[in-house]
C-alpha cells in the first residue's frame, strides 16, 4: 500500500489521533487487539440504536431484525474463510473459547487414552492448554513437535512424528511471535494420511492473510474478533459440518436445545447446538462489519504491507548492536516483530517506549514453550497491521536505539532472561 492509502486508512481509525505522555500515539500492539475503524463502531452502533432485541426467540419486528442481522454475520463469517456451509460457524467469545470447544467436544467424545494430540513448540497456550485439560481428563498424549535450524516450525519433524495414534494435530496459521505463515495444505495432508483431524489456531493469520479453508485442507479454525479490528467478545470457530453435526454439545442452556424434559434433554442442529445462552449479538455485527472492512482493503495488499514495514524493522534493529531479534526471515514472515534489548528486561523496554507514546507488549506472550526454544524467558514485541506508517517503523526503530543508550552499562535493569511476576498476556 502506498503512504497516500495508509494515511487515508488512518482516518477511520479515531484512536489514532490520540497523543500518549505528550506524543503522538504509535501503537505497535496490533497483534494483541487491532484498533477498530468507524464503520465497526458505526455497525453496532446502527444495531444497538435501531434493532436491538434476542435472537431467534421473539417473533416481533426487532427480534426478526436482529436474528437476520446475527445469522448475516455468520455467513459473512464463512465467506470470509471460504467455507461454503455456515453451519459450520459457531460464534464463540474469541480464538481461546473456540480452541476449547474442539478439545471439549471432539476431544472428549473421539478420543481415548494413548491417543496423540501433536502441536508445536511455537503455539499461543490457548492451543496447549485446552489439549492438557483433555490429557489430565481422558490419558491423552501431547506431543510437540521443536523448531528447525531456519528458526520455523520443524516441518520434516511434525511428518514423522505423525503416526496411527495420532488423532488431532493442532497448530497456529501465523505466530504470534515468530511471524510467520504455515504452509496450512502440507501440513493438512500430512494429518489427513492417517485420519487425524487438523486444527488451526488462526487468531493472527485473519487479520492478515486471506483464509480459504477448503483449499487448505484445514478440519476446524477458530479466530478472534478483536485481531481483525472488531471488537472483544466475539470470536469463531469454524469446522466442516459433517464432522461438527456429530459432536456433542460443550456448555448447554437455551438455544442449543431441541426439546428438554425435567431429566434429560436433546440438542439442535448444527450451529445452535453450540451456542448456549443468549450471543454476543451487537459483537457478531462488529465482527462482520470489521471483515467487510478488511476484504475491501484486501487482504494481500494487507499482508504484502506487514511483511514489508517487517523488513523494514527488521532491518533497522538488526543494524543495532545490542539489540536481539526473533524468527525467521523470508517471504512468509508478517508483521510481527519480538526483540530484545540486550540486558534490559522487556518490561523496562516497554515502558521506555511508552513514555515516547509508542506502545508495544512485552512478556512470554502466552507462549512460554517456546520462549524456553528461543533461550529466552520473554521479549518485546511489536506488530503492524493496515494503518501502520513507515515512519512509525522509524520512529520506533530508534526509539529503540535511545533505550539501549540509556540503559547502557545500567545494573538497575535485569537480565532478560529473569522473568517478572503477572507477565503481560499475549
Ligand atoms: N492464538 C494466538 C496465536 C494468539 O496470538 C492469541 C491472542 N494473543 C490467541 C490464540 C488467543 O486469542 P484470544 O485471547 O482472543 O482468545
Amino acid at each position: 500500500m502506498t503512504d497516500a492509502t495508509v494515511a487515508a486508512l488512518r482516518r477511520d481509525f479515531p484512536i489514532l489521533q490520540r497523543r500518549v505522555n505528550d506524543c503522538p500515539l504509535v501503537y505497535l500492539d496490533s497483534a494483541a487487539s487491532a484498533q477498530m475503524a468507524e464503520p465497526v463502531m458505526a455497525a453496532i452502533d446502527d444495531y444497538r440504536r435501531h434493532h436491538h432485541a434476542n435472537v431467534h426467540r421473539g417473533a416481533h419486528t426487532l427480534s426478526a431484525e436482529a436474528t437476520e442481522r446475527y445469522e448475516a454475520s455468520r455467513a459473512r463469517v464463512a465467506r470470509f474463510l471460504g467455507a461454503p456451509d455456515p453451519r459450520g460457524v459457531v460464534f464463540t467469545r474469541n480464538a481461546t473459547e473456540a480452541l476449547n470447544l474442539i478439545a471439549h467436544a471432539y476431544g472428549r467424545s473421539r478420543l481415548q487414552a494413548g491417543d496423540e494430540v501433536l502441536v508445536s513448540v511455537a503455539e499461543h497456550h490457548a492451543n496447549l492448554v485446552p489439549w492438557h485439560l483433555l490429557a489430565q481428563d481422558r490419558g491423552v498424549v501431547i506431543k510437540g513437535v521443536g523448531l528447525s535450524a531456519d528458526g520455523r516450525v520443524d516441518l520434516d519433524a511434525l511428518e514423522a512424528a505423525i503416526g496411527p495414534r495420532t488423532k488431532v494435530v493442532a497448530t497456529f496459521h501465523v505466530s504470534n511471535v515468530l511471524g510467520y505463515e504455515q504452509p496450512l495444505r502440507r501440513i493438512a495432508d500430512a494429518a489427513h494420511a492417517v485420519g487425524a483431524l487438523f486444527v488451526v489456531d488462526g487468531a493472527q493469520a485473519a487479520p492478515h492473510v486471506a483464509v480459504d479453508v477448503v483449499a487448505s485442507g484445514v478440519d476446524a479454525y477458530a479466530f478472534s474478533g478483536h485481531k481483525v479490528g472488531g471488537p472483544t467478545g466475539i470470536g469463531a470457530l469454524w469446522m466442516r459440518p459433517d464432522v461438527l453435526e456429530t459432536l456433542p454439545p460443550f456448555l448447554g442452556g437455551g438455544e442449543m436445545i431441541r426439546r428438554v424434559e425435567v431429566d434429560r434433554s436433546t440438542y439442535a442442529d448444527i450451529p445452535m447446538r453450540f451456542e448456549a445462552g443468549t450471543p454476543a449479538i451487537a459483537e457478531a455485527i462488529g465482527l462482520a462489519a470489521a471483515l467487510d472492512y478488511l476484504e475491501a482493503i484486501g487482504l494481500e495488499n494487507i499482508w504484502a504491507h506487514d511483511r514489508a514495514l517487517a523488513t523494514q524493522a527488521l532491518a533497522g534493529l538488526d543494524a543495532l548492536t545490542g539489540v536481539e531479534t526473533y524468527g525467521p526471515r523470508g517471504d512468509d514472515r508478517g508483521g510481527i516483530v519480538p526483540f530484545n534489548v540486550v540486558g534490559v528486561h522487556p518490561h523496562d523496554v516497554a515502558s521506555f517506549l511508552d513514555a515516547e507514546g509508542i506502545a508495544v507488549r512485552a512478556g512470554h506472550h502466552c507462549a512460554q514453550p517456546l520462549m524456553k526454544a528461543l533461550g529466552v524467558a520473554s521479549t518485546a514485541r511489536a506488530s503492524f497491521w493496515l494503518y501502520t506508517t513507515r515512519d512509525e517503523v522509524d520512529a520506533f526503530v530508534a526509539a529503540v536505539a535511545r533505550v539501549r543508550d540509556f540503559f547502557a552499562g545500567d545494573a538497575v535493569s535485569v537480565a532478560t532472561d529473569a522473568p517478572r511476576p503477572g507477565e503481560a498476556l499475549a
